[in-house]
């Protein structure tokens, strides 16, 4: 009787099964069980959406196409071909990780979801994704889609991401993929299902496979839920920027590797302050930055960026170094680059967007 069912026993465990076998998306990691790839593209999907996804998985599948050839690259590389996909700390822990696989543990994956938790970067949801698809452990996955379908199917009117919430779920999942006979397939259900199907805005009810044992749809109110937080207001930033040019080639740095954007290349500049003009506030950067004093000249390019949390726009200025010896005061590293040798270094996307015009 519908009502009676617990998740142990819910008739989804298994509808959600055959509506996945024949309704799922064709995604070239899901043409595999090899535990390196399918890590690579759950990495690559937190935060990123399937489609932007794919082209970056199969050029990184191209570029490393093992665990060992991964270990081997250097960070410049890895970052090279991860350029453009965001939030960079992913592409540092999944090499230092793959070295950590390929030296230490001798190219042998962990098969538990403790072994890739103790791995750099590799949280609950990944560690779930990985062992149920690759090896069939009843794992369980939460990720946005999941939490979605769950709320819904389950009617749990609350913030799902409520950290009392997000607990309850990640109990509901676990139980839904308990003893299941297939764990990885039935996850991946749940995600697809989420991101085709049970929809953010106008879910697509009369084909879901859960139609009828969905409480939100049976109350009608599938469109109320999730229930979400108030949202917090985004931070603008106004950023400067110097394209010091000498003798054909330009000054960048390189990003210290812990923080945001972090072993990336970045022409120099900063945050704009409280009543300070453009050029003030360039002068005062490169001279905190780089101990530099320079001549700021014409206004190259307006650039605007969001990141997760703030948004920037850039103000990027043709300018002319006067004095000083340039000192790497916040990078690791500065140099005079060509133009021609920026396809061979990481940029960050806000960076990428007025490279052209240099
Ligand atoms: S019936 Fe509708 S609300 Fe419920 S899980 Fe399916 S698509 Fe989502």
């Amino acid at each position: 009787m519908k009502g009676f069912y617990t998740p142990r026993n819910h008739p989804i465990r298994w509808l959600l099964i055959h509506w996945f076998r024949t309704d799922a998306r064709d995604l070239p990691w899901r043409r595999t069980r090899d535990p390196y790839a399918i890590w690579v593209s759950e990495t690559m999907l937190q935060q990123t959406r399937v489609e932007q996804c794919i082209p970056y998985f199969e050029r990184f599948m191209a570029a490393f196409p093992t665990v060992h050839a991964l270990a081997e690259a250097t960070l410049d590389r890895v970052l090279k071909v991860w350029e453009g996909l965001g939030y960079y700390t992913r592409a540092r822990n999944l090499h230092r990780a793959a070295q950590i696989i390929a030296h230490d543990r001798h190219g042998n994956f962990p098969r538990d979801v403790e072994g890739w938790q103790a791995l750099p970067g590799v949280g609950r949801y990944t560690a779930g994704a990985v062992t149920s698809i690759a090896f069939d452990v009843c794992a369980p996955v939460l990720d946005g889609n999941v939490k979605r379908v769950l709320t819904r199917v389950f009617n749990i009117a609350e913030p799902p991401d409520d950290a009392r919430v997000e607990q309850r779920l990640w109990e509901l999942a676990a139980s839904l993929a308990s003893r299941h006979p297939h764990p990885g397939e039935f996850n991946q259900a749940l995600m697809e299902l989420g991101a085709q199907t049970c929809l953010p805005a106008a879910p697509r009810c009369p084909t879901c496979p859960a139609w009828h044992y969905c409480k939100a749809r049976l109350l009608g109110i599938q469109d109320h839920l999730p229930v979400s937080k108030p949202k917090k207001s985004v931070p603008h930033y106004d950023i400067v920027v110097a394209a010091i040019k000498k003798r054909g080639r330009y000054l960048i740095g390189k990003r210290p590797l812990s923080g945001l954007l972090g072993g990336l290349w970045e022409f120099p500049g900063g945050k704009v302050q409280p009543g300070e003009s453009h050029e003030q506030a360039l002068q005062r950067e490169l001279k905190e930055e780089l101990g530099i004093t320079i001549k700021v000249g014409k206004l190259l390019a307006v650039v605007n960026h969001a990141y997760s949390h703030f948004k920037v726009t850039l103000h990027v200025f043709q300018c002319c170094h006067l004095s000083g010896k340039p000192r790497p005061n916040i990078h690791t590293e500065l140099r005079w680059a060509a133009p021609r040798e920026f396809s061979e270094l990481a940029f960050p996307k806000a960076n990428l967007k007025f490279l052209p015009l240099l």
